[in-house]
C-alpha cells in the first residue's frame, strides 16, 4: 500500500517551497537534510517525513501558512506522509488496513484480548481460586500458570519484534539504500542519542511550539516520561525472567527487588507521560495536526496508561482477594499491546529512529 500520489505530491510542494525559503532551518534536523537535497523523490520525502518530530514549529513562524495562498502546512502532510509509510511497509500487507481508523482496531485488539484473558481464566480456574488471596512464591501462577502466561504472550511478542524489523530493513532499503547514506557505528550512534535525548524536540533551544504558539518543552518531558517509563517496565520484565530461569526465584518479588523497583518507576512514568501527552494533544491547535491520525495517537497513550494503572493496581492489592482478576485485565492489556505493536502508533520508534540515523549517516558524510 504504497503512499497516496497527492500525500507525496503535497509534500514535494512544500519543501520546495521551504527549500527556496529556508527560515525554519534551525529548529530541526529536517530541513538541513531538505537542503541537502534538490529534488525531492519518494524515498527523500519518506525520509523527512519520518525524521519530523511533528512540533507544529515551523507552522507557527511560517508566512506562507494559511490562509496565505501558498498554504503551507509541514507537519500536517507530514504526518499524513508518516501514517502512509507505516502502511506501506506493514506485514503482511493486508495487515496494513490497521492503520486506517486505527483507534477502532486498538480498541477491538484491546476488547478481544480482555475477552480472552477473562474467559480464559474463569473457564479454566475455579471461583475459589481466581477470587481468592493467594501469597509467596508462585502466587500469580496458581491464578494463570506460567506456561499459559509466557508461552502466548512470548510468541505474540516475538511475531511482532520480528514483523517491525522486517519492515524497518525494507524502510531502509527504499530511503537510506536509494540516498547511498551509509550505515557505520558514528552514524547508530548519533541517532540513539538523539533518541534518548529527543534533541528535535527542543525547537532552536527554547522548546517546541506546541500545543500552541508558545516555547515549551512540556512534549519533550511527557515523550520522557513516557519513553523511559517503557523502558523501565521493559527492563524489570527481563530482570524478573533472569530470576525466574537463572536463579529459580519466583515472582511474586519483593518491594525492595529490582524488578518491582524498576516496574514501579516504570509504571509511574507510563501514567504521568501519556496523561500529559493526551492533555497536549486535547489543547494542541488543530491546524498543523492532521486530525484523522488522532485515534492512532490517542489509543496508543490510553493503552500504555491502563497499563500501568492495572500494574500498579496489581502491586498494591497483589496479596488480597482482587488479584486473580486484576491479573488477568493487567495481562489482558498487556496482551493488546504486543499484539498491536507492528499495526499502531508504536512503530514510530522504528522508523523516526532509522531516519535519525541516516540523518546522522549524511551530516558525518559531510564533514
Ligand atoms: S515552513 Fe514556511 S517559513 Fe519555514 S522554511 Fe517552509 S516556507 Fe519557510
Ligand atoms: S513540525 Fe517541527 S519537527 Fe516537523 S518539520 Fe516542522 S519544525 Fe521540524
Amino acid at each position: 500500500m504504497s503512499p497516496e500520489p497527492d500525500t507525496l505530491e503535497e509534500a514535494g510542494r512544500l519543501m520546495t517551497i521551504c527549500n527556496a525559503c529556508r527560515y525554519c532551518e534551525g529548529f530541526c534536523a529536517v530541513f538541513p537534510a531538505m537542503e541537502r537535497r534538490r529534488l525531492f523523490a519518494q524515498a527523500d520525502l519518506t525520509f523527512l517525513a519520518n525524521l519530523c518530530h511533528g512540533c507544529h514549529g515551523c507552522y507557527h513562524v511560517c508566512q506562507y501558512a494559511p490562509p496565505h495562498e501558498f498554504d503551507v502546512n509541514v507537519p500536517k502532510i507530514f504526518a499524513n506522509l508518516r501514517a502512509e509509510s507505516y502502511a506501506h511497509y506493514a506485514w503482511p500487507g493486508f495487515l496494513a488496513r490497521a492503520f486506517h481508523r486505527n483507534g477502532l482496531f486498538v480498541s477491538l485488539a484491546v476488547a478481544l484480548a480482555l475477552a480472552l484473558l477473562l474467559v480464559l481464566t474463569f473457564a479454566l480456574q475455579d471461583a475459589s481460586v481466581l477470587f481468592g488471596e493467594h501469597s509467596g512464591a508462585g502466587a500469580f501462577y496458581e491464578v494463570i500458570p506460567y506456561g499459559a502466561m509466557v508461552w502466548p504472550f512470548g510468541l505474540v511478542f516475538a511475531f511482532a519484534i520480528i514483523v517491525m524489523v522486517m519492515g524497518g530493513f525494507r524502510y531502509w532499503r527504499d530511503t537510506a539504500g536509494r540516498s547511498g547514506a551509509g550505515l557505520s557505528l558514528p552514524a547508530i550512534l548519533g541517532g540513539v542519542w538523539d533518541v534518548l535525548t529527543l534533541k528535535n524536540l527542543g525547537g532552536g533551544g527554547g522548546g517546541c511550539t506546541y500545543p500552541d504558539e508558545n516555547f515549551s518543552f512540556a512534549r519533550r518531558n511527557f515523550h520522557h516520561f513516557t519513553f523511559y517509563g517503557f523502558m523501565a517496565c521493559f527492563a524489570a520484565t527481563s530482570v524478573a525472567t533472569l530470576y525466574h530461569h537463572g536463579f529459580d526465584w519466583v515472582a511474586p518479588y519483593a518491594f525492595t527487588s529490582a524488578p518491582v523497583i524498576l516496574g514501579s518507576l516504570g509504571g509511574i512514568g507510563l501514567l504521568i507521560g501519556p496523561a500529559g501527552l493526551l492533555w497536549l494533544k486535547a489543547k494542541a491547535e488543530p491546524a498543523p495536526q492532521a486530525r484523522d491520525l488522532l485515534g492512532m495517537d490517542v489509543a496508543l497513550l490510553v493503552l500504555l496508561f491502563a497499563i500501568a494503572l492495572t500494574g500498579l493496581a496489581l502491586l498494591v492489592l497483589r496479596d488480597t482477594s482482587a488479584m486473580g482478576m486484576l491479573l488477568a485485565v493487567h495481562l489482558g492489556f498487556v496482551l493488546a499491546l504486543f499484539a498491536t505493536l507492528p499495526y499502531g502508533k508504536m512503530v514510530h520508534g522504528v522508523y523516526r529512529f532509522l531516519a535519525l540515523v541516516q540523518d546522522a549517516a549524511e551530516r558525518g558524510s559531510l564533514h
